[in-house]
């Protein structure tokens, strides 16, 4: 027993410091660590299957809407960021550069990729010439640097893994289509496979992603209150299209230029997932994205053992055929407690346990890592009650986030109001807002937080703007953000 309790300790509660918590849990549950060079971190590898688990799901999507991947290279020449102004603007601060190489000074300096945009820009204009090479449709999953000043293993680090995907349309109406189409997978995908509730909107001018027209993205509360950005998708215009001079001879003979569009998530989703389902247990992790859905743990007497082993393995072989990503611990120098507390600490969805007196009665136990609930039932049922708990697992886990997420969020109508609100709960704020960037800014300053997005359906649309009173423009969804 004084170990199971010292093994609860480990991890600071979340009340108490919710910084220190998402770090104990992250390497306590060897997700990650950290690396000798400042700002990166190493993926382990129960952190590195969350990831693949991510693109693998998500690639598959892409490609059923009719995206490839490539690989593009990851030095980018200087003269390629001079070409969209603001794209050099909003990127140049963080550019980490390479000057020289065997021993001799580059003539012009490489870029180690941040975005890849100008790559794709370049390459687009040698291969699109006609409408009939539109549209063009292609992902890439890569590694980018920014080189940021404050980290944050997973939420902010100046490595990170990505998909960042590039198309070319003829036209607007077909690249703002490509735009939706792509916040509307990621929005399906994060809810539907990582269980995290997602507002959809727009994001204001002075969050644009640089040198796009429009940006559009999910955002998510962490059990703090704060906001993660879970996915961005940019309709650009024909902004790099002219920078990078990509144009096609249309359906009536006229030289155009093509209208772009790109979008991104990234190994943050990682942290977010683990900061909106987490407690104080440890990790909890959706079902679908798990590594190990369910563990198996044989329990009871040394007597026994042997054949509980024995059946423990033929119900293993029969979950592992049904295609349940699962695993048997059958550890006799560690006790059952022990494995519960380290189990539930990693975030397995499912627990399994078998002892002498459930193979009496022919029965099983099954225990959800969310809820606590505890199922006994028939052995040979146990496929099929492990598929439908798994699912109910992921439907708890997705209400449980919208119940918090609807609890810590208020409409208000004044900044003073706001201020009351960030000050006693700390949440999301939706409040009218007039466009300007000056109230925009106050916001800012007085609170923190800043605007994540216009979402397409308010709660509530204000009339009035929240800073200055005027007319709103628009609602907007305010909080402090990762
Ligand atoms: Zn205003």
């Amino acid at each position: 027993m004084a170990k199971d309790k010292q093994f609860v300790t480990e991890i600071t509660p979340q009340g108490e410091d919710f910084s220190r918590w998402y770090i104990d849990v992250i390497k306590k549950a060897e997700l990650m660590d950290y690396s000798p060079v400042r700002g990166c971190i190493v993926f382990r590898p129960e952190g590195y299957e969350l990831w693949e688990n991510i693109q693998r799901e998500l690639d598959s999507r892409f490609k059923e809407t009719g995206h490839r991947n490539a690989y593009f290279p990851i030095f980018i020449p200087e003269s390629f960021f001079q070409k969209e102004k603001e794209h050099v603007e909003g990127f140049n601060p963080e550019l980490p550069w390479v000057t020289e190489a065997a021993g001799e000074k580059l003539e012009e300096r490489l870029a180690i990729r941040p975005t890849s945009e100008t790559m794709f820009g370049h390459m687009y204009a040698k291969w699109i010439q006609s409408y009939r090479d539109l549209p063009l449709l292609i992902n890439q999953w890569a590694n980018v640097v920014r080189w940021e000043k404050r980290t944050l293993p997973f939420l902010r680090t100046s490595e990170f893994l990505w998909q960042e995907g590039h198309t070319a349309h003829e036209d607007e109406k077909d690249a703002r289509a490509e735009t939706m189409q792509m916040l509307e997978i990621y929005r399906d995908f994060v809810e539907g496979f990582l269980a995290i509730p997602v507002i959809v909107g727009q994001k204001t001018p002075s969050e644009r992603f640089a040198g796009a027209v429009d940006t559009f993205s999910i955002e998510a509360m962490m059990k703090d209150g704060k906001a993660v950005q879970a996915g961005t998708s940019h309709y650009l215009g024909t902004k790099f299209a002219v920078a990078f001079d990509i144009k096609f001879l249309d359906r009536e003979n006229n030289l155009q230029h093509a209208h772009t569009t790109s979008w991104g998530v990234s190994t943050r989703l990682i942290g977010a997932m683990i900061m909106v389902h987490g407690d104080d247990r440890g990790l909890a992790l959706p079902p679908k994205v798990a590594p190990t859905q369910a563990v198996m743990i044989p329990i009871g007497p040394a007597k026994t053992r042997d054949a509980v082993i024995a059946r423990v393995d033929e119900l293993y072989a029969e979950l592992k055929k049904a295609g349940v990503r699962v695993r048997v611990d059958d550890r006799s120098d560690v006790s059952p407690g022990w494995k519960f507390n380290e189990y539930e600490m990693r975030g397995i969805p499912l627990r399994i346990e078998l002892g002498p007196r459930d193979m009496e009665n022919g029965q099983i136990v099954l225990v959800s890592r969310i809820s606590g609930e505890k199922r006994i039932i028939a052995q040979d049922q146990l496929v099929e009650e492990v598929g439908r708990m798994l699912e109910q697992i992921h439907q708890e886990m997705f209400e449980r986030a919208l119940n918090f997420r609807e609890e810590n969020f208020k409409a208000v109508d004044t900044l003073d109001e706001m201020k009351t609100f960030m000050e006693a709960k700390r949440g999301f704020v939706e409040a009218g807002w007039c466009g300007s960037d000056a109230c925009e800014r106050q916001v800012k300053e007085e609170t923190g937080a800043t605007s994540r997005n216009i979402p397409f359906e308010p709660r509530q649309r204000k009339s009035t703007c929240l800073v200055c009173g005027d007319a709103a423009t628009d609602t907007v969804v305010f909080a402090r953000a990762y």
